[in-house]
């Protein structure tokens, strides 16, 4: 079934990395609780409207209602909004802030370079997996290396960005929605565009998922497709982990959605999503031609197969607005995770996230 029901790329596991439990030792701490200061809108509204020059500067070289992050030596602005009225509200006060340290010339944006070349010619090549880092607790272990060709030691030595790309996924989606699932991270590539992230079940427990991420696809410059392509790959395990799909049941004994890693539980999110708007469709679970049915689907991936749909409509959710018309199928798709308040809370979550990520690289 997993080769109709693609919907997620089976990367071949290569042996060295499996059990290395023993060896998690000079992990990389990826979340500094260090130096937070969280901000209300109301204080950093305030904030914003005053003379930032006039403000104290701490040791750290940050103002004093701004956190720092150790790791990348950044300041930021640490704020969480409930609403999308907050949110929004932060979003506008964050820009006119960024705009005002550009004026004091107190801050320099992130470098505008490319750290890699593009090569327009480059040709998609097999996926390589380069590294490989145990994920417990939000930490990576030390990173364990596959034999590669010379044209990829630069891309393999890059610690830093292959930390870098992890954090973004930890900063995005909070620990407890991937904590008993997720336990190792592959950084890889097969060439420039093709793929930029995926995840799977492990080869030798499918109770436990990897997350790959292609490092030549990866731009610090331009985060938004990054973004959006974590919290696509996040909606694969909150919609196939464990708790969703039993994995013991095969497909000649489930009576509900059959995925490829199992059949889903009656109680899941993707059960019944499935039959709210798959079954009975007039068309297969296969690969649905998407500009038959453009009012069905937010986006020509979602018409792949259910479980890139939800995967779709979950990202949806999650950056767009709520629907205010619920006359296009598209539209009642996002509208159905509103429904789970656990889920409208996540939401919240990753929006306060990415107004911050998408400038914290100021300092
Ligand atoms: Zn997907």
């Amino acid at each position: 079934m997993k080769s109709i029901l693609s919907i997620i790329i089976i990367s071949i596991l290569f042996s060295g990395c499996a059990n290395l439990d023993d060896n998690l030792n000079e992990s990389v701490e990826i979340e500094n609780d260090e130096n937070i200061n969280s901000i209300s809108v109301k204080e950093f509204d305030k904030i914003v409207n005053s003379r930032l020059e006039k403000l104290e500067v701490s040791d750290n070289g940050c103002f004093e209602f701004e956190s720092y992050d150790a790791e990348f030596d950044e300041c930021y602005v640490d704020f969480v909004c409930d609403t999308d009225k907050e949110c929004d509200k932060f979003d506008v006060l964050y820009d006119k802030y960024l705009d005002k340290l550009d004026d004091l010339d107190f801050g320099s944006e992130f470098e505008d370079v490319d750290i890699y070349n593009d090569d327009e010619n480059s040709e998609k090549v097999l996926e390589i997996t380069l590294t490989s880092y145990d994920i417990n607790k939000g930490l990576l272990s030390e990173g364990y290396n596959d034999d590669v060709s010379d044209e990829y030691l630069d891309f393999q030595s890059d610690i830093k960005t292959h930390n870098l790309m992890f954090k973004e996924f930890v900063r995005l989606i909070p620990s407890k929605y991937f904590d008993k699932d997720l336990f190792e991270y592959k950084v890889f590539t097969d060439g420039k565009d093709e793929t930029l992230a995926y995840v799977s079940q492990l080869e030798n427990d499918e109770n436990k998922w990897f997350l790959a991420i292609d490092i030549a696809d990866y731009n610090p410059n331009d985060l938004k497709e990054f973004q959006y392509t974590l919290i696509h790959e996040f909606a694969h395990i909150l919609t196939l982990n464990k708790n969703q799909v039993d994995y013991d049941i095969n497909f000649d004994e489930c009576y509900n959605y059959y995925s490829g890693e199992g059949c889903l539980k009656s109680s899941s999110y993707f059960e019944k999503y499935y039959n709210l708007f798959w079954k009975g469709a007039d068309y297969g679970i296969d690969n649905v031609d998407y500009y038959s049915y453009e009012n069905d689907f937010v986006t020509e991936y979602a018409a792949t197969n259910p479980g890139e749909d939800i995967a779709e409509s979950f990202t949806q959710f999650v950056l767009s607005k709520k629907p205010s018309d619920l006359s296009l199928i598209k539209d009642e798709k996002i509208n159905f995770f509103y429904d789970f308040d656990e889920l409208v809370d996540l939401r919240n979550s990753i929006r306060s996230q990415l107004i911050k990520t998408s400038r914290q690289r100021v300092q």
